[in-house]
């Protein structure tokens, strides 16, 4: 069986593998978010009503900063949506400035970032007003299960995946019935102020600040990526930002970043806290290690 989890490209991997019964009904939509060097007191995120009836949130984003997010433009073609637009950067600062105190400029903007949402074509003319639920579709080629997902969240991805399963219940043998629910995500702990106590006084010798970035970003994963290190010399180079070739190999070989914006933005926000020198420095560096991968000790 084929589940075409492909996300914004659902399309065309189903079209690759025959098509559906049935013409796919996706209707991509552009989300942008744009990052600001801490815009307010406090570590509480924020949701503002906008005048157009839809909410903005500010989010304390990675210690010095706030994210500020989202819009909603319905586009054709994945080719438009490779970046923020000026109309979008215009509409997320006029929404937060409606409610600071010191309005925000766009050059204060350091980072921004952008999404298509792959939503089910529900026939609906406002993006926003698309369904934003999940809808699978499940095809019988030959016997054998083709199952496409349109839409989703992060939030409810475990349900969507058990669904997923119920639905392919007639082409599977064995089913073990839904368990996803109480399920740790990998790195994840029960207490984390004592875990991240715990892998500290470990490391006597690593820098505090460092630490505690690879706690945030790993969870209880941190102490099997830094391994037998125990200096900050066991750690190979150090790109600035809290970034050492040891997260980097981390960041490849079990999170299969491919290239360096993938470790800076993807995989780490490593990124924003370094400046334009480090990560020119890191991008060159990873490039040429790009046929001869790091490997973890
Ligand atoms: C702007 C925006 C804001 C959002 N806000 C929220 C929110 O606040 N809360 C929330 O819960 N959700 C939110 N979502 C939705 C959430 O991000 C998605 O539902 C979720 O990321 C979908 O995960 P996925 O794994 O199904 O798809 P994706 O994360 O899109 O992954 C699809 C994967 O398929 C891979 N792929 C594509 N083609 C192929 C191929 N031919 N072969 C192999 N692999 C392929 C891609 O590389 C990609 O890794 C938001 C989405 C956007 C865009």
């Amino acid at each position: 069986m084929l589940v075409n989890a492909a996300g914004p490209w659902v399309t065309s991997v189903l079209d690759a593998a025959g098509g559906g019964r049935e013409p796919a009904r996706v209707q991509l939509v552009k989300g942008s978010h744009v990052v600001v060097p801490r815009a307010y007191v406090g570590d509480h995120a924020l949701i503002l009503q906008n005048s157009d009836r839809r909410i903005v949130f500010m989010i304390p984003y990675e210690q010095r900063f706030t994210l500020i997010g989202t819009t909603d433009v319905a586009v054709a073609s994945l080719d438009e949506a490779r970046a923020i637009g000026t109309e979008e950067t215009r509409y997320l600062l006029d929404a937060v400035n409606r409610y600071l105190a010191h309005p925000l400029f766009t050059r204060d903007i350091v980072w921004s970032y952008t999404g298509v949402r792959p939503l089910y074509d529900d026939g609906s003319n406002n993006p926003s007003e698309t369904t934003r639920d999940y809808t699978l579709t499940v095809d019988d080629r030959d016997g054998v299960a083709q199952l496409s997902v349109f839409g989703g969240k992060i939030t409810t991805y475990r349900r969507l995946a058990e669904t997923a399963l119920d639905r392919l219940q007639p082409w599977l043998r064995h089913r073990r019935g839904n368990w996803t629910h109480g399920e740790p995500l990998p790195g994840a702990v029960p207490d984390p102020a004592i875990a991240a106590d715990l892998l500290r006084a470990r490391r006597p010798a690593l820098p505090r600040p460092l630490l505690e970035a690879l706690f945030r970003r790993h969870g209880a994963l941190a102490d099997e990526l830094l391994g037998d290190a125990r200096s900050p010399a066991d750690l190979g180079r150090d790109f600035g930002g809290g970034l050492t070739e040891r997260e980097v190999a981390w960041c490849v070989e079990r999170e299969w970043a491919a290239c360096a914006d993938d470790v800076l933005w993807r995989r780490t926000k490593a990124g924003l806290h370094m400046n334009v020198a480090q990560r020119a420095g890191f991008a060159h560096w990873f490039d040429r290690q790009r046929h001869r991968p790091a490997t973890i000790a």
